[in-house]
């Protein structure tokens, strides 16, 4: 279970992040100032930490660099309400990898730190993912269908990896751009649907065995996408 330090002196936005985190499977550990966040960090091993930059007791940069030497490795995720560029430069400078500003909107939250900790995590660690006669291996970068493999361009293979981790669920574009694409991404979703054009095209093409199912990606309309999972399918009649 993945192990997030939440550093927020806002009781009303640290207990709903602690509660959500938490109902989304992360063990939390929440501190509410820079002091005991970094007594915190000195004891604990952390995955990720979500920092807010408005601290009443430390400088929320000076701790953000404090953190960073602690946790070498650890994914920084910084909270502001500060928008100016400025902040998040001198942020970023401090050691972060990614910033949120307030409102946190919760769904974006989640998205971040599950594309941060699957980029965390060794890719050899993660065993490949099979839906139907589709096989993902992340960790080598193949999709194979039927046992043939299915010649995808790096893109293309990120958005099936995503899709195929959760068969049978909606993943909504916003979900799939910034998690594929980019964290900081806004604007045109154009380049989604091409992709899983070609997605589509080449699973459909790619010369699977006779009788082979090829895996269906349904559109949701104004949501996203959704690679069905023919086992559910089946067993849900
Ligand atoms: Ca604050």
């Amino acid at each position: 279970m993945p192990n997030l330090l939440v550093v927020e002196d806002d009781a009303a936005i640290g207990s709903v992040l602690e509660s959500t985190l938490r109902l989304h499977g992360y063990q939390v550990c929440w501190r509410r100032d820079g002091r005991t966040a970094l007594q915190a960090a000195e004891t604990g091993d952390f995955d990720l930490v979500l920092l807010d930059l408005g601290l009443p007791d430390l400088d929320g940069v000076e701790v953000c660099r404090r953190l960073r030497s602690a946790l070498p490795s650890t994914v920084l995720v910084i909270l502001t309400a500060r928008q100016e560029e400025m902040d998040v430069v001198v942020g970023l400078d401090a050691g972060a990898d990614d910033y949120l500003t307030k409102p946190i909107r919760l769904g974006e939250l989640l998205a971040r730190v599950r594309a941060h900790l699957r980029r965390g995590a060794p890719a050899g660690a993660r065993p490949p993912v099979t839906v139907g006669a589709l096989t993902v291996d992340i960790a080598g970068r193949r999709a194979t269908l039927g046992g043939h493999e299915v010649v995808l361009r790096a893109k293309e293979f990120d958005l099936l990896a995503r899709l195929a981790e959760q068969p049978g669920v909606a993943v909504s574009r916003e979900t799939l751009m910034s998690e594929v694409w980019d964290a900081h991404w806004y604007g045109s979703t154009k380049t989604l649907d091409v992709h899983i054009a070609a997605v589509r095209r080449k699973l459909a093409a790619c010369g699977a065995p006779h009788g082979t199912e090829v895996p269906r990606i349904a559109t949701l309309r104004g949501h996203g996408y959704r690679l069905e999972d023919p086992a559910r399918t089946v067993a849900e009649g």
